[in-house]
């Protein structure tokens, strides 16, 4: 009499460990607990970037922005100020030939760039904290 096998637990479906409950490491990228305070692959800590509150700072963040795509980098969108760094290319050219055309007037123009890159720079959610994987937001 053979013993009763039960086979309803035969294929080894472990529970993968969702994606949600962890994070890869921001400098190795060795997967941790989300909530992991350091890495064991590295030398990681979580107070290595993060600031207090989490965040990046705004105000750094638009007083970078002089340089234009520099704040969005300070902020860890890296795509996204380099975008503003070559967009404020054209930008500059076309600001020079109007201020030849203008007698120096179109100079203002580079500034109306400027501003847009610190608004963006400073309502741009930056990507410092790691429990928001939203890669779809770049910009
Ligand atoms: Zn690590």
């Amino acid at each position: 009499m053979a013993t009763n096998v039960e086979y309803t637990d035969a294929p080894a479906t472990r529970p993968e460990p969702s994606a949600g409950d962890k994070m890869p490491c921001p400098y190795c990228g060795h997967l941790l607990p989300k909530d992991a305070e350091r890495c064991d692959q590295c030398d990681w800590t979580r107070p290595a970037t993060q600031t207090a509150e989490g965040k990046a700072s705004d105000a750094v963040a638009v007083l970078f922005s002089i340089i234009p795509g520099l704040g969005h980098i300070y902020k860890g969108h890296i795509l996204a100020g380099f975008l503003w760094m070559a967009g404020a290319i054209p930008v500059g050219i076309f600001v020079v030939l109007a201020a030849f055309a203008s007698a120096g007037w179109g100079l203002g123009l580079f500034f109306f760039y400027l501003a847009a890159v610190m608004l963006h720079a400073y309502a741009v959610v930056d990507r410092v904290a790691p429990l928001r994987p939203d890669e779809g937001e770049e910009y």
